[in-house]
């Protein structure tokens, strides 16, 4: 940890390698093109171009090379999204403080919120995590499809990415954790006896996951170019 000596060294890990079949593009989610760009050129283009963030390493499908407007390291990817963190961080270069883990399917994070889980992890904290409030009614289902008790959202929240660690913590619960069925870093943190904080996350970091969430994706990268233009 450097919090108290300078700023912390900062790698993005942009996680790229998943079929994402449900948008049902014909093609992995990450290389579906919104606005003239893929989800990933979106994603990179937010850290590659963020201040505190010094390195980035893209997790690819095996087989694929891509060019991004910026420098980054290349890593294959594995079946799970576990396995593909895992190959990504194996690029991350030991004198990094911070690793980012992030869904390139979150294509248009704020700046505010990268910024928000260094600063936790800068401070001190094992790992963060972005959240944001969970709007809908939340039903369990069971089994035959019949409704189960209804969820008290109010002590719920959804999870978004990038989520932060120290990379020290982050690659011992990646060796700790490596057979446990979990769908987030977060989690093996926890199962390793780190602690993860809440951090605030935001609407704009939405999950492309179905082609509805591709109009929102070409209005947010539209937005984001008109806002960048000279
Ligand atoms: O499928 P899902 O949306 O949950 O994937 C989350 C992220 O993990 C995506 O960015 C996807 O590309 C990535 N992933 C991966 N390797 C896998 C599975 C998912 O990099 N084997």
């Amino acid at each position: 940890m450097t919090a108290a000596t300078g700023p912390a060294t900062v790698a993005a890990v942009l996680v790229a390698a998943g079929a994402g079949e449900r948008l049902g593009a014909g093609v992995p989610k990450a290389f579906v093109e919104v606005d003239g760009v893929s989800l990933l050129g979106h994603a990179f283009a937010r850290f590659a171009g963020h201040p505190r963030v010094r390195d980035v390493v893209v997790v690819l499908p095996a087989g694929v090379s891509v060019e991004l407007d910026g420098r980054f390291t290349a890593a294959v990817g594995g079946a799970t999204r576990q396995q593909s963190v895992a190959a990504g961080l194996a690029e991350v270069a030991p004198d990094v403080d911070v690793v980012l883990v992030h869904d390139v399917a979150r294509a248009f994070v704020p700046a505010a919120v990268i910024d928000a889980v260094i600063d936790a992890v800068a401070g001190g904290a094992d790992a963060a995590i972005p959240v944001v409030p969970v709007h809908d009614t939340v039903r369990r289902i069971a089994a035959d499809g019949t409704l189960a008790g209804t969820v008290d959202r109010s002590s719920l929240v959804a999870v978004q990415t990038p989520q932060g660690f120290r990379r020290s913590v982050l690659l011992a619960a990646h060796e700790a954790g490596r057979d446990l069925p979990v769908t987030d870093d977060a989690a093996l943190v926890e199962a390793a006896g780190g602690t993860v904080v809440p951090v605030p996350g935001s609407d704009e970091a939405f999950k492309v996951t179905t082609p509805a969430d591709l109009a929102r994706a070409t209005a947010a990268a539209r937005t984001a170019r008109l806002s960048s233009a000279p």
